[in-house]
């Protein structure tokens, strides 16, 4: 079977036996995936959900720690990590379900995943034999804590424009380091920090593995933040410290390279982990409002609650649906590349690199997925989801910062669209510019009628036309701003949300596709799944129609913008479903079941 390539899912047609679906998840991985999360739901609940709520991890830090040395008992410091150093070396698609499992540690999560994705994965992709024996053991029994250091105080999304500055010594044994770094995860404890400094005058930065005990290093105090309270951020203060010349990780101005490659890695998997905190936070919510009675009955009764369980489970779905199919085809891809002839680690980080668009699509739709659900989860809750001994406040309080880190979601739109304009324009690797050209007949087929609206013709074609509206506008925009149009990022932002849309609504279908296909399928799930799709859908296209004409309105005026409003409308017809009847029998599914239902 030959992969995909990243990005292509915009005008290559996939089919559902290409794609990979959850309800695929093996005996073996669903156990993993449980075990890491029933260890995380025990740990916390054995301190009591109003204690985990008021760690705080400068007076908490031993019993952080305990979790955190448990857990590493466990493995799941190693699931990255090669078997010869004692990791598990999953498949990458596993490692994302681990993450989603993580996310019932709360923040204790952030600790770990700092530890097995950023603070880690820079030695395994780009580290020497020497360097991957010295460190990556103890790192995968935990013995060794790990950081990622890359952000400086002025220095947060425009990372390459760093200050810390290594200087090779006279004797050429030793590079020192000199700078400031900020928001360091796990800074409080780390014994190891990957660190960002540029050599002597270079342009881009160079990477480091700097031991805490080389010297010339401050912590600076725990950082008073809004959530993830468990989890260390600090400064991290160097003051000449010295660091074995042969402690560079990758090449002399290989840094800034290795740091946007390790965050694809980190962009899905924080996917992934919002994804799992989403669907913890879903079922409470479900077991809430069927046992808490007003008016006599259970608020899951009432049509307003039925509305916010409808559409968590349905954002929730369709964001993990696309999560594990690109997981999957980063498999496949570090397969294909493998048998070309490369090196296990080498051909990892690249076939991530390949799906650098959907990781950076992905980190969006998770984190938002996340905070709405928080934000109605406690809704839900009422008065209780304000209080801190139910915990929801907890989550809601936590999961802000996902819009934040792993580069902001501002800056993963912007980053989507211009991956994908390059991977057009100067590399050659998507036809996008082919694709153009073929939609004015396209657009021509469209005023035709359906010819049948029967099975899931109709839902295909509308798929189809948000790729389309895509091409087109960005197409007609781009040729009348040319570069200009990186500073319009207003317009750029709207064509990333289309497009993750398309994705995900794409993802969708295939799901469905591809379980309806099967004959060991749940009949209630399947169904539930269908109203999925017309659900999200339906929401998609009025989304969409409405970012298309804000950003025809952006640049066109007169006949110019009255075409193309009117070519968006062609592309998207009303789509004519009962929204209100879809979310009531998705939620019903879901309060039925009790949970978060797939
Ligand atoms: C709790 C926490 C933990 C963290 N952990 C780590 C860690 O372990 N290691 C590490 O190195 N870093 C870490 N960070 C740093 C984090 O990655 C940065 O905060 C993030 O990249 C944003 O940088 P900034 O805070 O400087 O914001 P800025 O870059 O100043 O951004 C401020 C606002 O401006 C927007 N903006 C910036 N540039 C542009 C642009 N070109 N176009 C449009 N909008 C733009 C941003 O989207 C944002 O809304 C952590 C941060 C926090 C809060």
């Amino acid at each position: 079977m030959t992969t995909l390539k990243g990005g292509a899912f915009l005008t290559a047609t996939t089919s559902p036996k290409q794609v990979f679906i959850p309800e695929e998840w093996n005996d073996e991985q669903t156990l993993l995936m449980e075990t890491v999360r029933d260890f995380f739901i025990e740990e916390v609940h054995s301190i009591g959900i109003e204690k985990a709520a008021q760690i705080d991890v400068s007076k908490d830090l031993p019993l952080i720690l305990e979790v955190f040395h448990k857990a590493a008992a466990l493995g799941f410091c190693g699931v990255s990590i090669e078997e010869e150093y004692g990791g598990m070396d999953l498949d990458f698609n596993t490692s994302l379900y681990l993450m989603e499992a993580l996310a019932h540690g709360f923040s204790f999560a952030t600790t770990i995943g700092a530890q097995t994705s950023i603070g880690s994965l820079p030695i395994v992709f780009y580290g020497t034999p020497e360097q991957k024996s010295q460190y990556l053991p103890g790192i995968a029994t935990g013995e060794i804590k790990a950081a990622y250091a890359l952000t400086e105080p002025s220095a947060g999304s425009d990372a390459n424009s760093g200050k810390t500055k290594a200087t090779l010594n006279a004797a050429g044994t030793h590079y020192h380091l000199t700078g400031q770094k900020m928001w360091i995860t796990n800074g409080g404890f780390a014994d190891v920090f990957i660190v960002f400094a540029k050599i002597e005058d270079d342009k881009n930065l160079s990477a480091f593995i700097v031991e805490k005990a080389f010297g010339g290093i401050t912590i600076g105090k725990e950082e008073k933040k809004l959530g993830i309270k468990a989890s260390s951020t600090t400064q991290v203060f160097f003051e000449d410290c010295p660091v074995p010349k042969n402690n560079l990780l990758g090449t002399r101005e290989g840094g800034f390279k290795m740091a946007l490659n390790i965050l694809n890695t980190g962009r899905i998997k924080l996917c992934a982990g919002a994804l799992g905190g989403s669907k913890f936070a879903t079922t409470r919510a479900i077991e809430y409002a069927s046992q808490r009675k007003q008016f006599g009955q259970p608020i899951a009764d009432f049509g307003a609650i039925k509305y916010k369980i409808g559409e968590m489970v349905m954002r929730i779905h369709t964001a993990e649906t696309a999560t594990y199919r690109t997981g999957f085809n980063v498999d496949q891809k570090s397969k294909e590349l493998m048998a070309d002839g490369m090196k296990p680690s080498e051909a990892k980080l690249k076939a991530v690199k390949e799906f650098a668009i959907e990781c950076a699509l992905l980190k969006v739709a998770g984190s938002e997925v996340l905070d709405y659900v928080v934000d109605e989860v406690l809704q839900v809750h009422g008065g209780m989801g304000f209080a801190v001994e139910t915990g929801i406040e907890l989550g809601y309080r936590d999961a802000r910062i996902t819009r934040i880190y792993e580069g902001t979601n501002e800056i993963n739109r912007l980053l989507s669209v211009a991956e994908l304009t390059k991977r057009a324009i100067k590399t050659k690797e998507i036809d996008l510019i082919g694709a153009g050209k073929k939609i004015p007949g396209y657009l021509i087929k469209q005023l035709l009628p359906f010819k049948s609206k029967s099975g899931l013709n109709q839902e295909r074609r509308l798929i189809e036309n948000l790729k389309k509206l895509f091409i087109l506008l960005s197409g007609a925009a781009g040729n009348k701003l040319k570069e200009k149009m990186v500073d319009e990022q207003e317009m750029v932002m709207n064509l990333a949300d289309i497009l993750n849309m398309a994705f995900l609504a794409e993802s969708t279908l295939l799901r469905y596709e591809k379980l309806a296909q099967t004959t060991s399928h749940n009949a209630e799930n399947l169904k539930a799944q269908h109203q999925i799709l017309q659900l999200y859908l339906y929401e998609s296209i009025q989304l969409a129609r409405k970012l298309g004409e804000d950003l025809i309105s952006s640049y066109a005026t007169g006949t110019e913008r009255r075409t193309m409003n009117w070519l968006t409308s062609i592309l998207l017809p009303k789509y004519n479903v009962n929204p209100k009847e879809l979310r009531r029998a998705i939620a019903n599914h879901a309060i039925k079941k009790g949970k978060y239902p797939f």
